[in-house]
């Protein structure tokens, strides 16, 4: 039967037959939601202040390149701290509190083997008039010279032995740290320009008077001497430092089957240990550590450690040396006490208190002495000051004399590769600021990363130009935290760590040990990473709204809000899983990005 379709005016009176964007629901409310990128604990915590959330997100879109270039904004390095570096980032991965840091450190490998960059496209080489000599060619002094060359500036790089690249070439075993990889970031830096100058000694081959010409100088000459045992050495024919025994291993000609006793328990000590034992092509027997410190309190990393003792390295923690015996200039044994290392937490010093106790004896031909580095006598010009076997310098490298910066181990603090890195390249941002006659503190302050020492030169040199990564308004200081992460987003999966070569296998031969991940496995980390402050178009806000009320710009990226509808119910705050979208009063104008 015919049903008559009545007239629904007739029923529902009220109704409008207009669409419902004429109600301005906007005016009810009382809060508005503004999006800002914001910072990761991981960029806060990485010395160098890499952006590593943005770079997990072109990585995300399959963008390599352009992850690869986010890191080569600050860091000019990623093949090597993608390999050495003791990443803290990791340390203060929000993820950690939900299954296992991301592995940030391979990811930072992967782009630097697999990712092309250009990074001479970008940058104005040679652009302004000012000249800059640094001195020494570690990674402080080849991260001045790639910083400086990006602003512009033209730099001759002065080192004194016959190849650069400082400690990373003369010090770091290559079955850690390939020299291939190595030579393919130099020849990167050196692209900008930088006219290096080795085998001259400042200071001997060209006095300090030389560099006058020059319109700032950025010294950078590390830690070249490895610290003596005893204050009166007894004999030099037996008694080696770790750093001289590493720069040329197999010049000592201890290859053969001698007892070697290392003393340390740090890095360098362990990386002469491990050197060893592939000089003997995997015989670790006559190889024996020896440090004051408890396994606890060695400050080699933990990994070293544990690939040490793969290695079949004996290491005896609690003895301090106290005595070597010796006979017509050859070794016999060395005495030791047992011992205990107090650390003062904050001063970092160590103090070793030997026990009266039994003294145990130990056989040796050889003393391999790894306990720390100093300066090498360097004659300064005058009024630059020394105290503690450091260059004095404030942290942003300024010495006493105007024009003299200085950085990296030389000056102290962390003797890590991030962290000379990022010396340098403070170093860079100061020179720039006192050729350009800007005051470094304030400029610091706006582009200092959360509250630690990291900052983004990026942020300072505003490469939100042409080709820019950086799109988006970016709160540097505020640094998102585990609860401000939406977790139901996200699922549990396992880190990924790389292969590494067998004990058996990597004793023999100075072949890397550590394999990078496979591009599966990397995929796994960046969808592991919960890109924490960084906006990645994931559309949950805009999926969310109850009201239509999120606005999206399909060009930029960007989004906003309909003022005349959000009623500031709060729900894509709530359903950003990365804390870009905050809620803040309607009447809040305070809310400043530079
Ligand atoms: C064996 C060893 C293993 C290490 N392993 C690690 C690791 O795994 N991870 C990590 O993060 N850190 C590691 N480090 C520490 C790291 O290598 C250093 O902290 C870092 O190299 C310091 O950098 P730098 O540029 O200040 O000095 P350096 O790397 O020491 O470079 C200084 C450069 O200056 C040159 N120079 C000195 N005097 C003059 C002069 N008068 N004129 C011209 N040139 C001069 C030197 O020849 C040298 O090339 C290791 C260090 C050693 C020794
Ligand atoms: S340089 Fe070190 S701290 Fe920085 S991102 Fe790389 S691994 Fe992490
Ligand atoms: S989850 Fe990603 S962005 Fe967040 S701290 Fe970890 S690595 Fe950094
Ligand atoms: S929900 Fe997604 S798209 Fe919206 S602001 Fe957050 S990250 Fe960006």
């Amino acid at each position: 039967m015919h049903r008559s379709i009545p007239n629904l005016q007739d029923f529902f009176s009220a109704i409008s037959f207009r669409d419902s964007l004429g109600f301005k629901t906007g005016s009810q409310r009382s809060e508005r939601p503004i999006f800002i990128n914001k910072t990761s604990p991981c960029r806060q915590a990485c010395p160098i202040g890499v952006d590593i959330p943005a770079a997990f997100h072109k990585a995300s879109e399959g963008k390599t390149d352009e992850a690869l270039k986010i890191f080569l904004q600050e860091n000019p390095l990623p093949g090597i701290c993608g390999r050495v570096c003791y990443h803290p980032c990791e340390g203060e991965c929000n993820r950690k509190q939900f299954d296992e840091s991301v592995n940030i450190r391979s990811f930072e490998r992967f782009l630097s083997d697999h990712g092309q960059a250009d990074i001479k496209e970008e940058v104005p080489i040679h652009s302004k008039r000012n000249r800059i000599a640094i001195i020494g060619s570690g990674p402080a002094g080849l991260s001045a010279s790639y910083h400086l060359g990006r602003l512009g500036y033209s730099v001759s790089l002065f080192e004194a032995r016959s190849e650069i690249g400082g400690m990373l070439r003369y010090g770091i075993p290559s079955y850690r740290l390939p020299r291939s990889i190595l030579d393919r970031e130099i020849e990167r830096i050196l692209s900008l320009g930088i006219e290096p100058h080795l085998n001259t000694t400042v200071g001997k081959d060209l006095a300090w008077e030389d560099l006058e010409s020059f319109d700032a100088v950025y010294l950078s000459t590390g830690l070249q001497s490895g610290k003596a045992l005893f204050e009166r050495e007894p004999s030099k024919g037996f008694i080696l430092t770790g750093l001289d025994f590493l720069a040329n291993p197999k010049r000592f000609g201890l290859g053969k089957k001698q007892k070697i006793l290392i003393i340390g328990g740090g890095n360098v000590a362990i990386d002469v240990a491990r050197t060893l034992v592939r000089l003997r092509s995997g015989k670790a027997k006559e190889i024996t550590l020896v440090c004051p410190e408890s396994r606890d309190q060695m400050p080699a990393l933990l990994e070293e450690i544990k690939e040490a003792l793969e290695e079949k390295i004996t290491i005896l923690t609690g003895l301090a040396p106290q005595r070597i015996h010796q006979e017509n200039g050859k070794l016999l044994s060395v005495d030791f006490l047992p011992a205990e290392v107090k650390i003062d937490e904050a001063s970092g010093t160590v103090k070793i208190i030997p026990f009266e106790g039994e003294i145990q004896n130990h056989l040796a031909d050889k003393i391999i002495v790894a306990i720390g580095q100093t300066m090498k006598s360097l004659p300064l010009p005058e009024g630059m000051a020394v105290k503690e076997e450091r260059v004095v310098a404030d942290r942003f490298g300024r010495t006493p004399l105007l024009k003299v910066f200085a950085g990296g181990d030389a000056t102290g603090g962390k003797a890590f590769v991030a962290d000379a890195i990022a010396s340098g390249k403070i170093g860079a941002f100061a020179i720039s600021c006192f050729l350009e006659g800007k005051d470094v503190e304030t400029e610091y302050q706006y582009h200092q990363i959360g509250d630690r020492s990291s900052f983004s030169l990026q942020h300072f040199t505003g490469s939100s130009g042409k080709n820019s990564i950086e799109k988006n308004s970016v709160d540097l200081k505020k640094v998102v935290t585990f609860d401000q992460i939406n977790t139901l987003f996200f699922f549990q999966s396992p880190r990924k760590n790389p292969d590494q070569l067998e004990p058996d296998k990597r004793t023999r031969t100075f072949e890397e040990v550590a394999h990078g991940l496979e591009a599966a496995s990397i995929e796994d980390e960046i969808s592991r990473c919960f890109k924490c402050g960084t906006c990645t178009d994931c559309k949950n806000c805009l999926d969310f709204c109850p009201d239509l009320s999120i606005l999206r710009d399909g060009e930029s990226r960007f989004y906003g809000f309909d003022e005349d509808h959000c009623k500031g119910c709060g729900i894509c705050s709530v359903a950003c899983p990365r804390d870009i979208v905050q809620m803040v009063m309607e009447k809040n104008e305070n809310v400043l990005i530079r």
